[in-house]
């Protein structure tokens, strides 16, 4: 080990094996990507979700919307429309956003994705819980009833109240188990299972919407529009959830076919079968991984490539850090998997910028020692820095060495001074500046813990980096 400046350099040992010839990397016709562009360009969601929110102020205010106003009742009763057909509309945008529509989910990658899911899913519940509030104080008020006898005259004499209430109720309970406090608690198989209950929900309160929603009781193309909404998204979630999938491990046949430790609790699972050639995968990118096994199929994790993408296998790098990864780590050759994907917006493909600095830790590095392996650049142009508690922690490490020393790559492998005086940040903007100069002019791709993903990229943008330059993926839902 050398010590410099606070940064303790390990030095790399000796690759403990060549990589294989299979590893070689396909031939790349310098700054042309691999992957299909995508159609969309990064206005198109938003354009998308604001003509949607037009025609559906439009159909609110035909149908009568405003007139409601000269009431104070009938205000209640306009925004109780109103919220409903907004709220409605936000959940199946939010389904959309999930459904892992291959346009949109190589445009955003699937972590902003989830974040605007997230979004939108707190968007319709609001908005659900107002239809709900308002629509029963507009009716209730004039009646001279109370809000519980309201509700009960809705739920006994209006047509599809029942289920439209257990559909809301449905709705609710996911957004209850999806606070990040309630998340932590469940593990993510049961919080993914209640999950699914949205679809329900969703399906229980449609009948009501055509039903009791003004809107649509006379107005037919206020009916198409509608339907042909909901009809979109159950064709986007089928298709690309369910047959897609399906259709691709019928056509791949994918199986183990090597497993390596690389530390104790950690294995690279390399899989192979038919026509890979056709996945059009990046490095950088992952795919959503199942056992086919009766007691696993079930349950789907995503892992990152670890290595370039060569046309004929994938391989995978994998901690143990719960149940199936830890079950992993003894997968025997042989078994058949289903590799959903590829995802993710977290390659290099694109990227326009000469220079690129990679920052990684923990088994964040796979994605990063894909990149790192088949990246367009010349010698000079990259930059690894390699995160380690210590290094028995650093895996890859030969390998990364491999790749630095072919390709003139460079390549810094720190661990924290433990036990120092003084406590030293990797992160800091100065620190990041002495062991990359030209950082402010540099693409930047950081993959690992959290705490390492945020203190990396606030180090960078305090170092120069330009927000929209800086590119990460994160290992949690
Ligand atoms: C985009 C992405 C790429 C990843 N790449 C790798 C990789 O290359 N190598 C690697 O070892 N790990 C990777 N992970 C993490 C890996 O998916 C989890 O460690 C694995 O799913 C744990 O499953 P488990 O049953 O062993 O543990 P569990 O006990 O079920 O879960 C442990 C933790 O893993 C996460 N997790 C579990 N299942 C999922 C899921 N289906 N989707 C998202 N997060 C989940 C949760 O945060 C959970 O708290 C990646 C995660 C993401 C989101």
């Amino acid at each position: 080990m050398r010590k410099m400046d606070g940064v303790t350099v390990i030095a790399p040992p000796a690759p403990t094996r060549p990589m294989a010839p299979t590893q070689a990397p396909p031939p790349r016709v310098a700054g042309r990507s691999r992957l299909r562009p995508t159609p969309l360009s990064g206005l198109d969601i938003w354009a998308f979700i604001i003509v949607n929110l037009v025609v559906i102020t439009a159909m609110w205010v035909r149908h009568g919307g405003f007139d409601l106003w000269a009431t104070p009742f009938g205000k209640l009763v306009g925004l109780g429309q109103i919220t409903a057909l907004y709220g409605s509309f936000f959940i199946l945008a939010e389904l959309v956003l999930i459904a892992r529509v291959p346009w949109i989910e190589r445009r955003y990658g699937m972590d902003r994705l989830l974040g605007w899911h997230r979004l939108t899913g707190f968007a319709s519940v609001t908005l659900l819980s107002a239809h709900v509030l308002f629509t029963t104080l507009g009716y209730a008020v004039p009646r001279r009833v109370g809000a519980a006898d309201q509700f009960g005259n809705f739920l006994l004499y209006w047509p599809n109240m029942v289920t439209a209430t257990a559909g809301f109720l449905l709705i609710l309970a996911v957004a209850v188990t999806s606070v990040r406090a309630a998340r932590r608690s469940l593990s993510y198989e049961t919080w993914h299972f209640i999950h699914l209950y949205a679809y329900l929900g969703v399906a229980l309160a449609f009948a009501h919407q055509l039903t009791s929603g003004t809107d649509f009781a006379s107005d037919h193309l206020a009916v198409v529009y509608w339907v042909s909404l909901n009809i979109a998204t159950v064709v986007a979630l089928v298709g690309f959830r369910w047959i897609s999938p399906i259709w691709r491990a019928l056509r791949h046949q994918l199986r183990v076919v090597a497993v390596e430790t690389e530390a104790p609790g950690v294995v690279s699972i390399r899989v192979a079968g038919r026509k890979l050639h056709r996945l059009t995968a990046a490095s950088g990118q992952f795919f959503i991984i199942r056992v086919l096994r009766g007691d696993r199929w079930w349950r789907a994790h995503p892992l990152s490539l670890s290595a370039a993408p060569d046309g004929r296998s994938l391989r995978f790098t994998v901690k143990a850090l719960g149940d199936d990864s830890t079950w992993m780590q003894q997968i025997p050759v042989g078994t058949r998997i289903m590799a959903e994907g590829p995802y993710g917006a977290f390659h290099a493909e694109d990227d326009p910028i000469e220079k690129v600095l990679l920052i990684g830790g923990g088994i964040g590095i796979t994605p990063l020692r894909a990149i790192f392996e088949d990246i367009d650049r010349r010698p000079g142009q990259v930059t690894l820095l390699y995160r380690a508690r210590n290094h028995a922690d650093a895996i890859l490490l030969g390998e990364l060495q491999e790749i630095a020393d072919r390709r003139g790559f460079k390549l810094q492998v720190s661990q924290s001074r433990a036990g120092g005086r003084r406590k030293f940040d990797p992160f800091s903007a100065a620190a990041l500046r002495r062991a990359v100069p030209d950082i402010a002019r540099r693409s930047i791709y950081v993959c690992g813990p959290p705490e390492l993903i945020s203190a990396a990229c606030n180090g960078a943008k305090r170092a120069g980096a330009h927000p929209k330059n800086l590119h990460y993926e994160r290992f949690d839902y």
